[in-house]
């Protein structure tokens, strides 16, 4: 397939590296994979591209800490005084041979490991313990997950047993032009707006003292620059996008638009 060759069916997404071809190799080799970086740095998205991109149908499952074995693998509900068994997104992947994505899946609770880990080795089972059945997962399935190490705590960090049985990417924010063609990619906002907010995203990331939780990610600068294409002047669209969403200290937020000022 040519790279080259825009296509609107599949996600646009911006490579880093040699990402595509370690996914490409893993799905076709059975491997499940796990991709670490910060929030808003474009796992998902490349995720989604590579869906697209293989012809797989994709499950994304936003995981959170009540997530529950069940809510992957499926229930029996009740309706019209029947009860009816419902696939959960990850036996629904199984089944059609598809990509499950347990985006930040150190959340999820420890009961998910059941399922997970026979799914991510080589032995590719899926046991649905309430309706009795074993599901071998067929070739074209895949489990990709993902997690933010930066803001896990030590006891919330995935376990040896379970990182060691995926093949594992590391996402970082991207260097400065490949960030401004994720924004000229993004939003179709003209080179010059995309320099600027790179740079302020860079100057904001070298800000070290500025006790923020999190650095400023690829998605805020492309929400940044969606408002200014919008219409919105560029302080006040960066204020919005950026510093509010990154801070609730006023002072700190003030900083912050210095920076954003000696931009624009
Ligand atoms: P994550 O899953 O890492 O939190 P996302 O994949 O949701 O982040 O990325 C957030 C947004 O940033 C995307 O919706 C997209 O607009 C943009 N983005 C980030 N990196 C890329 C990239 N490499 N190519 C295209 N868009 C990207």
């Amino acid at each position: 397939m040519d790279l080259n060759t825009p296509n609107i069916d599949i996600p646009f997404y911006q490579p880093a590296g040699d990402e595509i071809e370690v996914f490409e190799h893993a799905w076709k080799n059975r491997l499940p994979l796990l991709i670490k970086g910060p929030t808003g740095c474009g796992k998902t998205r490349f995720v989604a591209h590579m869906a697209a991109r293989l012809g797989r149908p994709l499950y994304t499952v936003a995981c959170h800490d009540d997530l529950t074995a069940a809510d992957l693998v499926g229930r029996h509900l009740i309706g019209d005084g029947q009860t009816v068994w419902c696939d959960g997104p990850l036996t629904r992947a199984v089944r059609e041979g598809g990509i499950c994505y347990l985006d930040e899946v150190v959340e999820a609770r420890k009961d998910t490991t059941v399922v997970l880990h026979p799914l991510a080795d080589d032995r590719r089972l899926l046991p649905i313990d309430r309706t009795g059945e074993l599901l071998e997962a067929p070739p074209g399935f895949m489990l990709v997950v993902s997690y933010n190490p930066g803001y896990q705590n030590l006891l919330k960090g995935m376990k040896p047993s379970t990182r060691q049985r995926f093949v594992s990417l590391r996402f970082d924010f991207p260097e400065a032009a490949r960030e401004e063609a994720v924004l000229r990619g993004e939003t179709g906002c003209d080179a010059d707006l995309a320099r600027r907010l790179v740079g302020i995203a860079r100057a904001l990331r070298a800000l070290k003292d500025q006790d923020l939780e999190e650095a400023v990610s690829t998605r805020l600068l492309v929400y940044a620059a969606t408002l200014v294409g919008a219409g919105m002047a560029p302080l006040p669209a960066c204020r919005a996008a950026i510093v509010e969403s990154l801070t609730d200290d006023a002072e700190v937020a003030e900083a912050l638009m210095e920076v954003v000022a000696a931009t624009f």
